[in-house]
């Protein structure tokens, strides 16, 4: 059976097919393992506390809300998460099927109309007969029922108090920070250009704001001399490395900015060939493109600062900020010494912990834990073996770094191709390895389906 791991020991609330599956939270992970788990026939309780109270980056009364950027990312499977998106969708995901009705255009990436995609998932769970919404913030999972807990990144209360208690001293916090974004029709068209990076010049989705020399000199010294908002008494400024402020990543040097998401090269102005010094990116935020992004400017600088700071950038001299980036807790277990190979937490195993909670990073991620906790908990229900997709996966990956008992100071991970075995044989060069992880990725994974008797819900293309 290529790749295949199947479960050692079932799990303690093994074969009760009459239970009633609870899910804490109705985020990104916390829906798609709601849906995962009624359509293999369990009853479910969904409990979401919006909109009678709203974490701080949450807004949109719906379920499944995207709390910041409108993108999915790289969507071509030669990249991690491009294959983790195709294996989501060969698992048959929910939340995968209307991100892809809902996508706006963005060159080799998946972004959605946010207000479209959380309408999509919402109205699925609200009319899905076999999940009961229950408006309710949750102080603690049942004692002796399934349990999926998934209140997401910001959870806090009475809710990370027991998980705390069960976690110990390893339930962790950090902070990552929201980009602003601008509207289209404020931006000077005469210092922005239309392209995607490595693309026919005026060819893409994403408008560059470039600098030259001397713009960027006087654009990174008032970024380096801005003022940072305050952290309130609970903070502590660790900052996940995958999503630094643009002023940490300034504070490093300018080359961080210049060689991250300032980055000029491969953009080419039309009819103006000279190179520029540094470059802005804004994506579209909604299918229309009235939104603008500003890719990779997460930010924790006072509004003021935001204001004064972004506005040295030429395009942006008049820009109008429909929302200003701002920074926030982020919650996860330390999942290797607290969560076992299904998800479950060891101290109590009928608490499956999923999303961000669980120690993965990004909206697909959460989705895709959101998934396997789903179809796990209804397998355990039903009297069935639970799955775990095979190492060479993207999904094994995720687990994998999940169960990586070897990191001392664990920290949450978006997928990556390193989370995978390495290809065998000899040196393969850089281009073509994603292409080649990806091709097995994808034989593993329809074959190991085939063994448990499982259909993939789509074909997998050609790799
Ligand atoms: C500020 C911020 C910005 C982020 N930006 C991005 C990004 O741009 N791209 C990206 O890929 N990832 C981003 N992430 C990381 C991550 O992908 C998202 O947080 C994602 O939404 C996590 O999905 P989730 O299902 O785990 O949690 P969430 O989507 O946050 O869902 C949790 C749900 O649980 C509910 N809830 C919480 N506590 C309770 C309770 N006690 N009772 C009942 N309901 C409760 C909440 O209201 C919420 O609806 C960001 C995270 C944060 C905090």
């Amino acid at each position: 059976m290529a790749g295949a791991e199947l479960a050692g020991r079932p799990g303690l609330w093994y074969h009760r097919p009459m239970e009633t599956l609870f899910v804490i939270g109705g985020g990104l992970a916390g829906c798609e393992a709601a849906l995962q788990a009624a359509e293999a026939g369990v009853q479910v309780r969904l409990i979401e506390m919006k909109p009678a109270r709203m974490s701080p980056a949450h807004h949109d009364p719906r379920l499944a809300e995207l709390v910041c950027s409108n993108s999915l990312r790289n969507d071509q499977p030669s990249s991690a998460v491009g294959l983790l998106k195709l294996e989501l969708e060969i698992m048959g995901s929910r939340l995968m099927a209307a991100a892809r009705q809902s996508a706006v255009p963005a060159g080799k990436a998946l972004a959605v109309d946010r207000g479209r995609f959380a309408e999509l998932v919402d109205q699925q769970v609200r009319n899905h007969p076999r999940i009961k919404l229950i408006g309710q913030e949750a102080v603690a999972p049942p004692e002796d029922a399934p349990c999926i807990l998934a209140s997401g990144p910001l959870t806090d209360g009475a809710l990370a108090q027991w998980l705390a208690q069960r976690a110990g001293a390893a339930h962790l916090h950090f902070y990552d920070a929201i980009a602003p974004i601008v509207t289209r029709e404020s931006v000077d068209m005469d210092h922005a250009f239309w392209g995607d990076r490595w693309a026919e010049p005026g060819q893409g989705d994403y408008l560059n704001c470039p600098l030259d020399r001397q713009q960027w000199a006087a654009f990174y010294a008032a970024l380096t001399a801005a003022e940072n908002v305050a952290l309130h008494d609970f903070e502590s400024p660790r900052f996940f490395e995958g999503c630094l402020p643009i002023e940490v990543m300034a504070a490093r040097g300018e080359q961080t900015l210049l060689f991250g998401p300032m980055k000029p090269v491969g953009l080419h102005r039309p009819g103006q060939p000279g190179r520029f010094h540094a470059v802005v990116q804004l994506r579209k935020e909604d299918a229309e493109g009235r939104l603008l992004n500003m890719v990779g400017f997460q930010t924790k600088l006072t509004h003021q600062s935001q204001l004064r700071v972004f506005r040295l950038i030429p395009a942006l001299a008049h820009a109008e900020f429909a929302r200003l980036g701002s920074i926030h807790r982020n919650s996860f277990v330390d999942a290797p010494r607290v969560l076992d190979a299904f998800m479950r937490l060891r101290t109590a195993p009928n608490v499956f912990v999923a999303g961000q909670l669980a120690g993965v990073e990004g909206y697909v991620e959460s989705m895709a834990a959101g998934l396997l906790c789903g179809l796990n908990a209804a397998r355990l229900l039903k009297g069935q073996q639970p799955l775990r997709p095979p190492a060479t996966t993207a999904l094994g990956g995720l687990l994998a770094h999940l169960a990586n008992d070897q990191t001392k100071d664990f920290q949450p991970s978006n997928v990556n191709f390193g989370l995978l075995p390495p290809l065998g044989g000899k040196k393969i060069p850089k281009k073509d390895r994603g292409a080649l992880l990806a091709r097995r990725a994808m034989q593993d994974l329809l074959a190991w389906l085939g063994d448990q008797g499982l259909t993939p819900a789509k074909a997998a293309p050609p790799l």
